[in-house]
């Protein structure tokens, strides 16, 4: 069992070993824009093999973002449906596709608002003043006992080769997958959103191998989310726009997972003063994006 090595992690930490992971985003992505809810279903849409498919769908299970229902159809057939903790995902899974939108050039599938009638771009803002939110004007403080040494460890055998999994419009997303799919990058990244900025304190801070580190590094270089200045790795605004993704995977992590008190993080928006509590809000009519009030335009 790999839930042992993840015991006493924090939320986030936890989150990360849940999610940090390429086929558990896209089938949870499958999960969302396909309705997808069966084995068969998902192994018909991802280039996935049937041993990592049943692995990931007991884990989510496990995990409680997935619940197995049996149902009769002639015989009886079990699909596995979101669990309130899953669907409460689909915001992170929505501010992943519109941060790879803005930043990365790519044409994705537009989405509508149905509220409005116009296509949605969603803006992180903050919850309770309903004003904009980004990585500048928040501030973090960490708990006593906060680390994200160990994130990594559990899993590492998992990191799948880049861009094995981009063969139809649905596997879109690739540098968020890079990112996220992959714990030692999320992790460094994590560090870097809370100030870290030099080799040796990533190092220190992730108790991650150098050859990792580095080549996580270099790869951030690449993807234009880091910039190499004078020693420091400082986070260029593309990384900076990744705030967005990590707020609601800070938010969902910190309601939804139980954790070692002092492991957390405190995230405040500066100017109301208000605890995180993000939302996505329409750009064109800045109301909330709901869930059951957006739909894709699927070509
Ligand atoms: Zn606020
Ligand atoms: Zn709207």
């Amino acid at each position: 069992m790999d839930r042992d090595p993840e015991s006493g992690l924090s939320a986030i930490g936890q989150a990360l070993a849940i999610l940090g992971d390429r086929w558990v985003l896209l089938i949870l992505q499958r999960a969302f824009l396909l309705r997808i809810r069966t084995y068969a279903g998902w192994r018909n849409a991802l280039p996935i093999s049937e041993s990592v498919l049943a692995a990931r769908l007991k884990e989510l299970v496990g995990h409680d973002i997935f619940t197995l229902v049996a149902y009769r159809d002639g015989r009886t057939r079990y699909e596995y449906r979101l669990t309130p903790r899953g669907l409460d995902l689909w915001s992170l899974l929505v501010a992943i596709y519109s941060w790879e939108r803005d930043w990365t050039g790519r044409q994705e599938a537009p989405f509508l608002h149905d509220l409005c009638g116009q296509e949605a771009r969603p803006y992180l803002a903050c919850g309770d003043c309903r004003k904009p939110m980004s990585a500048r004007d928040t501030e973090t403080i960490r708990g006593p006992l906060a680390t994200f040494s160990r994130v990594g460890l559990p899993r590492q055998h998992r990191r799948t080769v880049r861009g094995d999994t981009g063969v139809d419009a649905y596997a879109y997303c690739p540098d968020s997958m890079e990112i996220l799919g992959d714990r030692w990058s999320t992790t460094v990244l994590a560090a870097a959103f809370l100030g870290t900025r030099r080799f040796v304190d990533f190092q220190a801070e992730l108790g991650i191998a150098p050859s990792v580190l580095t080549d996580r590094l270099r790869r951030f270089v690449e993807l234009d989310v880091f910039r190499l200045v004078a020693g420091d790795y400082r986070l260029t605004e593309k990384g900076l726009a990744f705030f967005e993704v990590f707020a609601f995977l800070v938010d969902w992590a910190q309601r939804e997972l139980a954790a070692p008190p002092g492991s957390g993080l405190t995230i405040t928006h500066r100017p109301c003063g208000a605890a995180l509590a993000p939302v996505l809000l329409c750009t064109a009519c800045t109301q909330p994006l709901e869930r059951r009030e957006v739909h894709f335009e699927l070509g």
